[in-house]
């Protein structure tokens, strides 16, 4: 029979089945893989039932208040023993400052619950620190931050719960396989001048809205809104915090024509954060896409690196969904950056030797 000119040769068919097989069993395993470390219903539970302890004595210092959830525990990427980040918000108009809520607080929880307690109320965000030790239900304790009015924190976590909505499977799988695996080779702290996990979440948005061609998540903040929108009902502080939460209905009206699998969106992830991000010059924005640090005035600051400055603000620039002065990456040092674009190489070299799927994931993963 005669081939057609653009059909494969046989070698090539050989080499393109081969790797359909690699991509098909990685997916498999990354989706195994993450599952195993969800939270347990136990956990769950606890952590539901601490809220909801906390609020009741917050309550009887500020009794028109509530106590809400955001960051992972919030938005479906948490996994097994994470922290709980806790919001309290307060209803009425003469409140107590945030730091004098959190040295109250603080006294409060000391006296009246078996938490470590550490109160910070001189912090950019005035906290109070929680802790619990292990115990038969909850092997590893729990670790717990309060802080208060802290709105725009909310609806970040909305934001990013409904991107993970329209494609729970992918989206989940790869921020749940990233957050683990940033923790794994300690690039996951931003005290030491790496990444927090919001950032990575981040990062994994905004490679699946602007860099992936089709896009695998359509840009939330940018579709025409469905009914008229007040001013008031989408500014916080100041801050334009609308965005498309209709996941219902963008999910009949809207349906991505990117059908690459987790391991495929893994690898080129890995790719594009190791060769093809500007660092140097740019910002990921989810809301705009890639952006000039100069547009923002994120330039690197060169003349406190002078004074050697471990600080440096600007290396790697994220811009934060709502607060859009904000570089969420700002913690992140000279060294810092240089670790985590080691550790994206790192991660592209050991898939594209296409080992095993369980070996590529023990080694990616090795502490
Ligand atoms: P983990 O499970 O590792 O705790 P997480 O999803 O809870 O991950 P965190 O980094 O703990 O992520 O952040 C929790 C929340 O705190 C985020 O949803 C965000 O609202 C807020 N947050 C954290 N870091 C920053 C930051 N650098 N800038 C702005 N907001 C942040
Ligand atoms: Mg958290």
């Amino acid at each position: 029979a005669q081939s057609l000119p653009y059909a494969p040769v046989p070698n090539q068919r050989r080499h393109a089945s081969k790797h359909r097989l690699f991509v098909n069993e990685l997916s498999h395993a990354l989706f195994e893989f993450v599952v195993q470390l969800l939270p347990t219903t136990e956990e769950l539970v606890v952590k539901e039932d601490v809220r909801k302890l906390l609020e009741r004595l917050i309550r009887t210092i500020e009794p028109e208040s509530r106590l809400l959830s955001f960051g992972s525990t919030a938005n479906g990427f948490n996994l097994r023993n994470s922290d709980m980040d806790l919001c309290c918000l307060i209803d009425s108009v003469e409140r107590l400052s945030a730091s004098d809520l959190v040295v109250m607080l603080g006294d409060l929880l000391e006296r009246e619950t078996k938490f470590h307690v550490k109160p910070l109320p001189h912090a950019r965000i005035p906290i109070v620190k929680l802790s619990l030790d292990p115990s038969p239900g909850l092997p590893s304790g729990i670790a717990c931050d309060i802080g208060f009015e802290n709105r725009l924190a909310l609806e970040n976590t909305r934001l990013l719960m409904c991107y993970a909505m329209i494609d729970p499977t992918r989206v989940r799988t790869l921020v749940l396989f990233l957050k683990v695996w940033s923790k794994r080779r300690k690039i996951n702290s931003p005290y030491h001048g790496t990444l927090s996990s919001y950032g990575y979440v981040l990062l994994v948005i905004y490679f699946l809205v602007h860099v992936k061609n089709p896009p695998v998540l359509p840009n939330l903040q940018q579709l025409p809104p469905v009914r008229p929108i007040s001013k008031e009902d989408t500014h916080i502080d100041g801050h334009n915090t609308w965005f498309f939460d209709d996941i219902d209905l963008l999910c009949q009206r809207w349906r991505s024509s990117n059908t690459e699998t987790v391991a495929e969106l893994l690898i080129d992830f890995f790719r594009y954060y190791s060769r093809d991000f500007s660092y140097n010059t740019g910002v990921a924005s989810i809301r705009a896409g890639m952006l000039k640090k100069e547009s923002k005035g994120w330039q690197n600051d060169l003349s406190s690196s002078k004074f050697h400055d471990s600080r440096e603000r600007n290396r790697f620039c994220i811009e934060d969904p709502f607060e859009t002065d904000f570089n969420v990456a700002r913690c992140v040092t000279r060294e810092g950056l240089y670790q985590i674009r080691g550790e994206f190489m790192r991660a592209s070299r050991i898939l594209a030797t296409r080992p095993r799927a369980l070996v590529a994931l023990s080694q990616l993963c090795e502490e």
